[in-house]
């Protein structure tokens, strides 16, 4: 399985400074080992000018950090798969802890973006995580169960495992600057893993399970060692290239 390495660039960045780090990435990371691949989650307007600066060579993809369940209509304001996929996109990110608290996306709506992507032929991280006071008053399992369970729902069991990874970040790691420790960490991915076999059988084995929230070059490789930790889903610390080219390395 190879580990996905993602950077999230949020509403950050030109074109122009889109496609300067990127030429930065892609020299850094040319010649990264063949166990792990890249993928970019940029903002809509500088997708086409990054997926342009790629060539075959490149080991990063492209991502869209949202899209609109629906080929094409009165949406205003949205983008659909296949707009992601004529902009050169491979990948979309779907259920961000800030879509879900701050654009009210519930999880039968990330549900059916999920699906959709997935039938458009768009690959999909979809992200999942407990608030801190869902954690303190033990409700970690049943949120991700609520959110994996909702958040796939129409999901084909047949699937191709490489197309779909699942980010564990909880909500209090993502830009706080406090990491989930080791324990915390594999405790959850390991509810991760457990609900992926037993809704995709032995696909589920394969489904990688990235964690998210403040992860930095100092941490990046501890946390790629632990048990169904198969890559890194990276805001803050991918905004330069040296430090998500540290991380994408580590
Ligand atoms: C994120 O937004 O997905 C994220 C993990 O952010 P940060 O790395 O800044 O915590």
């Amino acid at each position: 399985m190879q580990l996905l390495m993602a950077a999230n660039w949020k509403m950050n960045k030109t074109c122009a400074e889109a496609v300067d780090t990127l030429t930065q990435l892609k020299a850094q990371l040319s010649g990264m080992d063949a166990d792990r691949e890249c993928v970019l989650f940029a903002p809509f307007t500088a997708l086409t000018a990054c997926a342009e600066t790629l060539d075959n060579n490149s080991r990063i993809s492209m991502g869209g950090q949202n899209c609109y369940p629906a080929k094409d209509g009165a949406f205003t304001g949205e983008c659909s798969p296949a707009m992601l996929l004529d902009a050169g996109c491979t990948w979309v990110l779907t259920g961000h802890s800030e879509r879900r608290a701050i654009f009210g996306e519930s999880d039968a709506f990330i549900g059916k973006k999920t699906a959709f992507a997935l039938e458009s032929g768009l690959k999909v991280v979809l992200c999942i995580g407990e608030t801190l006071e869902e954690r303190d008053s033990g409700q970690l399992a049943a949120v991700l169960e609520r959110q994996l369970r909702e958040g796939l729902a129409g999901v084909d069991v047949a699937l191709s495992a490489p197309n779909l990874a699942v980010a564990y970040e909880p909500v209090w790691a993502i830009g706080t600057g406090r990491v989930a420790g080791p324990k915390e960490i594999v405790e959850a991915h390991t509810l991760v893993r457990s609900f992926l076999r037993q809704r995709f059988s032995t696909q589920g084995h394969d489904l990688r399970i990235l964690y998210g929230g403040s992860v930095k070059p100092e941490n990046a490789r501890e946390i790629i060692r632990l048990d169904n930790v198969n890559g890194v889903l990276v805001g803050g610390a991918s905004l330069q290239a040296e430090s998500f080219s540290r991380i994408a390395l580590a």
